[in-house]
């Protein structure tokens, strides 16, 4: 007897192709998913939905990353 596990029927092509479709649909939209964008409220540029914009440090509304306190550190750190 076979020491691992040994498919009992050959796969049909029929099988096969319907199993590689399911999964290309699948993997279409999650590639679309990775790649949409939604205008920032604030600044009107793309970023990437439900994720803190990356130039104007906003998200729903709030300051989140503030880029002038962040600029202020690497200024001191250098003159240090
Ligand atoms: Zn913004």
């Amino acid at each position: 007897m076979a020491k691992h596990p040994v498919p009992k029927r050959r796969a049909s092509a029929t099988r096969g192709n319907r199993r590689y479709s399911t999964w290309k649909r699948g993997e279409l939209k999650r590639l679309n998913n990775l790649t949409k964008t939604v205008a920032c409220p604030k600044c009107q540029q793309p970023r990437r939905p439900h994720t803190t914009c990356l130039i104007c440090g906003y998200y729903r509304g709030r300051v989140v990353i503030d880029f002038a306190k962040k600029d202020e550190k690497k200024v001191q750190k250098v003159k240090v």
